[in-house]
């Protein structure tokens, strides 16, 4: 009797051992492969940065030439730059307001650098860096439009946004009695915008100046109704990388090379 409970405790304290130890190693595993970017980053030479491909003046691919263009690609090569000289070549990705929390998290990006606002809700998913630009929530409209700001957005009318933005929660908060109507991205909701499919479009003032740029029959009115703050997002856990950004920025900013790109694609 005594030496069976003996040995039925001895194979209790094994089993409680064993499932211990195999959750320390997981843990140790997860901490030194998945979860620190900035290692791999260094190891492979090359930062992946999340960036909008169809934002003209932040990210917008140039059918020409077949690159991305704007304020959000020269001020992450000049920030990966500044964090590791030449060592590292930066790369792009294309991400949408939808797609970019998801990648980053699933490793597919280091970084994202995409008119991303900062908010609390999303500080849950991913780490922010400092802010690197202040936006605010605007309509723009065909010129001559009789929607010429919140107010106007009554029953009856239609407002264009994209999934995954701020600007999509946000109007319906403002502007509750209006239809919402949501894109995958920013091309195409411009697109029905000019197809007539709504009698405005929101977003951020700094990415309505872009489609006024492309169209100038459009133009933003009612002033801004939001603060959209950017950040850099980046995965959960990466202090060290957050870090490093933010040093970067700094630098970037106390240099004049910070002002020195945003005179090359904000105008406004
Ligand atoms: N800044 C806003 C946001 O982060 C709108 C721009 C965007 O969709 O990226 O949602």
């Amino acid at each position: 009797m005594f030496k069976t409970k003996h040995i039925v405790k001895l194979v209790l304290v094994t089993i409680v051992a064993a499932l211990f130890l195999a959750g320390c190693g997981k843990d140790k595993a997860s901490t030194g492969s998945s979860k620190d970017v900035l290692a791999k980053i260094k190891e492979d030479k090359k930062i992946v940065f999340g960036v909008k491909y169809d934002t003209r003046l932040f990210g917008l691919k140039n059918p020409k030439t077949g690159e991305v263009e704007g304020f959000d690609i020269d001020l992450s090569k000049a920030l990966a730059e500044e964090m590791f000289g030449k060592d590292v070549k930066p790369e792009y990705v294309e991400v949408t307001s939808k797609t970019r929390v998801g990648l980053l998290n699933n490793g597919k990006v280091d970084a994202v650098v995409a008119t991303m606002t900062i908010t609390d809700e999303r500080k849950k998913e991913v780490d922010f860096t400092d802010v690197y630009f202040d936006a605010g929530q605007s309509l723009l409209v065909k010129k001559g439009s009789k929607i010429q700001g919140l107010q106007d957005l009554k029953k009856g009318t239609t407002v264009l946004a994209v999934k995954g933005s701020t600007s999509a929660i946000n109007i319906r908060e403002k502007a509750p009695e209006t239809t919402v109507l949501e894109y995958e991205n920013y091309a195409e909701a411009f697109t029905a915008l000019k197809a007539g499919k709504g009698d405005a479009l929101t977003t951020d003032d700094s990415i309505l100046y872009g489609m006024v740029e492309e169209d100038p029959s459009f133009q933003l009115v009612g002033g801004t109704f939001t603060e959209e703050p950017y950040g850099i997002a980046v995965k959960k856990g990466n202090q060290e990388l957050v870090d490093a950004l933010n040093k970067a920025l700094k630098s970037l900013k106390d240099s004049g090379k910070y002002d020195e790109i945003k005179n090359k694609w904000i105008k406004n």
